[in-house]
């Protein structure tokens, strides 16, 4: 894979990544929904030190999250408010990164779907991808069981 590249909506921030992401998903709980003030928010996740950053402002808003309790870090451009990604008090060496922010955002794909039972009407989850009612695993770290659909479905009666 090249090197991944992407930046904010004025282009004063802008990254490189060198390693290719450990996973790539969509999110469907109401933070991700409430940050992007979308339907759901596509991301990845690096190991932090494998992302570059250029010298533009980058600034956090710092969220505690309802289900964990710990702190959720969202860094976004002070210019244009573009979210460029996350960093976790429970996860200190990773980091998110807005899919919707790479130059070429289908440079990779989503592989899964995640608390799927909070997803807006009007959401289709598209068929053999690992989809998750909540999270990939639980607080303790327990994996939850995938289910894999044969076909596209709505993620909820409309
Ligand atoms: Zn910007
Ligand atoms: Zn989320």
């Amino acid at each position: 894979m090249s090197t991944l590249q992407g930046g904010c909506l004025c282009g004063k921030v802008r990254f490189k990544v060198h390693q290719p992401p450990l996973r790539t998903f969509a999110c469907h709980c109401h933070f991700c929904q409430r940050v992007t003030g979308s339907s759901f928010y596509a991301e990845s996740i690096f190991q932090r030190d494998a992302i570059e950053f250029n010298e533009g402002e980058l600034r956090q808003y710092e969220h505690l999250s309802e289900g964990s309790k710990k702190k959720v870090f969202v860094h976004f451009c002070p210019t244009c408010g573009t979210t460029l990604g996350l960093t976790f008090e429970r996860w200190p060496d990773m980091q998110a990164l807005s899919r919707g922010c790479y130059d070429d955002p289908n440079a990779v794909q989503i592989t899964s779907h995640i608390w799927t039972s909070s997803a807006q009407t009007g959401v289709v989850l598209p068929a053999l991808v690992d989809c998750f009612a909540e999270a990939r695993a639980s607080l303790d770290g327990k994996p939850e069981q995938a289910t894999r659909h044969e076909a596209p479905v709505m993620a909820r009666p409309q």
